[in-house]
């Protein structure tokens, strides 16, 4: 469970690539998919079987903006366009639940943006009476219930309403405490009201309290975000995910705001990653995989030392797999084998609600290979072995026949001790989890077509 950072190793290494939140990514849906998978999919679910679902909810408004941003949001004050979104999501989740066959209980919950705090209370408690009639919501320790929380939006009472509703995780964005990163991303956020949010959480009962860090912003340092980093160790947050900052103002308008000069480079983005690695090391935090850390006593450590970690369109999780139904304005979801993804605008969404129909705009049903591969992926990214006699008899395959190219290609990873191949497993080893998407990527067969640069890069 140790950190190996080697800096030398990943710029080596350091392409552009997917983070297989899912397989096939979201670059191989397709508008002509046939939508009536996706429905035939739902009407299955839990057909004689209470089947548990887990249940996204997107939030897209925001009301400043913060210039690194690549999330799908909307940055109005005005509140009426939050109340008008609130009865088409309820719509929504009505028409998911006339094609579902059972109460289904929700097994995880997960509210994200934009910004979920843009609701108010009122609407908050609207929204848990709509799921309370569709569904069953849980209210035992077996429940994941979470939301992101921008500590700029909340003061400490709103977090004892959101925990009184039944919520019981909650992930903060700070990205970093330095006052000129701030001002040059537009996003002032003092360290006082950050802590005063995490001490509510704790108080109000939220089991875990993850925190959002980005390196590579502007004007930071290896020395200003080793302060950041020191500063958030001291509000000993459970979980820690640290991003990088990919910088494409071509492609995201509200990027331009920030000055290219003040990008830190690439040798300095290494660095700052170093900084993140062996900072977060030295106070005791593990590296779970794919920029997550936790305590050592966090259920996702544990998840990965006893090799049940998943992963999910929200990273990591200790929750198997369950089918996912996500309502709102670029939602994804997946249900039996099936990917959809609702439409990107508001107006689109909209209309698609207001005609009575599931607003999805495109989507993929997953092929025989497909299921293969992202159980493959699944695998190395979660619990870094490959048991290829275990795979076999699950899947009906030969592995090394079925799969004969790519362990061919794995080669080159042994030979950078990212990996080791026996006759019966494939192990990634410590200095491989760095690494764990290009591992992958020698699996994925949609990438020789993919643009390469709709990925960011490992570091
Ligand atoms: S980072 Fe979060 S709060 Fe800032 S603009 Fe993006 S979605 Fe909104």
């Amino acid at each position: 469970m140790s950190t190996h950072f080697d800096a030398e190793l990943i710029r080596r290494h350091d392409i552009n690539g997917p983070r297989y939140t899912s397989y096939p990514t979201a670059l191989q849906f397709d508008e002509h998919f046939d939508r009536e998978a996706y429905v035939t999919a739902l009407s299955k679910l839990g057909h004689g079987v209470r089947a548990p679902i887990s249940l996204y909810m997107h939030v897209p408004f925001c009301d400043t903006i913060c210039y690194y941003c690549a999330c799908n949001k909307i940055i109005t004050n005005n509140r009426a366009h939050a109340e008008a979104y609130l009865g088409r999501l309820i719509r929504e989740m009505s028409l998911h639940r006339d094609h579902l066959a059972d109460n289904h209980a929700i097994e995880q919950l997960h509210f994200g943006g934009g910004t979920p705090t843009y609701l108010t209370n009122a609407q908050f408690e609207q929204v848990f009476e709509a799921l309370g009639q569709s569904f069953n919501l849980l209210t035992g320790a077996e429940r994941d219930y979470s939301i992101e929380i921008d500590p700029r939006t909340v003061d400490p009472e709103r977090i004892r309403f959101l925990a009184g509703l039944g919520l019981n995780r909650l992930s903060l964005g700070i990205q970093d405490f330095d006052p000129a990163v701030q001002k040059a991303v537009n996003r002032l956020q003092s360290e006082a009201d950050t802590a005063a949010v995490m001490q509510a959480a704790r108080d109000s009962g939220f089991e875990s309290i993850s925190v959002d860090l980005i390196y590579g912003l502007p004007l930071q340092t290896p020395e200003s975000f080793h302060a950041t980093l020191k500063r958030v160790i001291g509000l000993a947050p459970d979980r820690l995910s640290i991003y990088s900052y990919a910088h494409l103002p071509q492609r995201f308008k509200t990027q331009r705001q920030i000055r290219d000069a003040d990008v830190p480079g690439p040798e300095t983005k290494l660095a700052l990653l170093g900084t993140a690695v062996n900072t977060l090391a030295d106070a005791g935090y593990e590296y779970i995989g794919m920029d997550h850390f936790a305590k050592p006593d966090d259920p996702l450590t544990r998840a990965l030392r006893n090799g049940t970690l998943q992963r999910n369109f929200q990273g990591y999780t200790t929750h198997r797999q369950c089918d996912l139904v996500a309502l709102g304005v670029s939602a994804i979801s997946s249900v039996d084998g099936v990917y959809c993804q609702n439409a990107k605008t508001l107006d689109e969404y909209n209309a698609a609600v207001d005609a009575g129909e599931l607003p999805i705009e495109r989507g993929v049903a997953l092929t025989d290979d497909d299921r293969l591969v992202r159980a493959v992926i699944q695998k190395l990214m979660c619990a870094s072995t490959l048991d290829i006699r275990a795979f076999e008899a699950e899947h009906d395959i030969d592995f090394r026949d079925y799969f004969a190219d790519e362990m061919r290609a794995l080669v080159a990873f042994e030979a950078d001790n990212l990996l080791e191949i026996e006759d019966d497993a494939i192990h990634i080893t410590e200095r491989g989890r760095f690494l764990i998407r290009n591992i992958c990527m020698t699996f994925d067969r949609y990438l020789p077509q993919a643009k390469e640069q709709r990925f960011s890069k490992a570091i």
